[in-house]
């Protein structure tokens, strides 16, 4: 993807989809690419994302790159180096939807902005800073995955096993993709946002 912007004008890429889509692999691919180009690129990921590595960005094949990682998105601004051209943020469905408007600063200030994270949780509802981002972003890129039942291109992340609470890490042995007609949520939830 080419992006034609005047210079010093930035904006926000964001890279979405399900589990095993290739989102990291996306990310690190741009985050390369921009490199090459010789600009400076800083890459944030939260701290509750340590399946890995606390320090890199890792994705399902094993590629990685070095990274910082936040609680908050606000810290950001603390940690960026002012002569950074590129600012990424990995696995962003795990910070609060104020990542939003700290991508927005950073985008006004002419950088450009690369989020990437799950668009749905294992209900098949939105990730609300997700959600909020691709609609705040220049430009949207929704990965798909391989339904696991059927072949067909996946969305969806089906959770495999009973478990309380909406943030669980993934592997493989605790989810996999699921297209639209063979996703089964586990059971009734009340608490949605739309229908599933
Ligand atoms: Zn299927």
């Amino acid at each position: 993807m080419i992006h034609q912007h005047p210079p010093g004008t930035g904006w926000i890429e964001v890279i979405c989809g399900p589990m095993f889509s290739g989102k990291t692999e996306e990310l690190i691919r741009r985050i390369h690419r921009a490199r090459y180009a010789r600009q400076k690129v800083q890459i944030f990921k939260p701290a509750i994302d340590v399946r890995y590595d606390q320090t890199k960005v890792v994705s399902h094949n094993g590629r990685e790159i070095p990274s910082s990682t936040i609680d908050q998105a606000a810290e950001i601004f603390d940690l960026l180096d002012p002569e950074s051209r590129v600012v990424a943020i990995d696995e962003a469905q795990f910070l609060d939807t104020d990542t939003v408007r700290v991508a927005r600063v950073l985008a006004g200030e002419g950088r450009r902005v690369i989020v990437a994270g799950l668009d749905q949780d294992y209900r098949g509802q939105p990730f609300e800073t997700m959600m909020l981002m691709m609609v705040e972003a220049e430009y949207v890129t929704k990965n798909m995955a391989i339904c696991l039942v059927c072949g067909a291109p996946a969305h969806r992340n089906q959770r495999l096993i009973e478990a309380s609470g909406r943030v669980i890490l993934g592997s493989e042995a605790e989810y996999e993709a699921r297209c639209r007609r063979c996703f089964k949520p586990l059971k009734a939830e009340e608490d949605l946002l739309f229908e599933a």
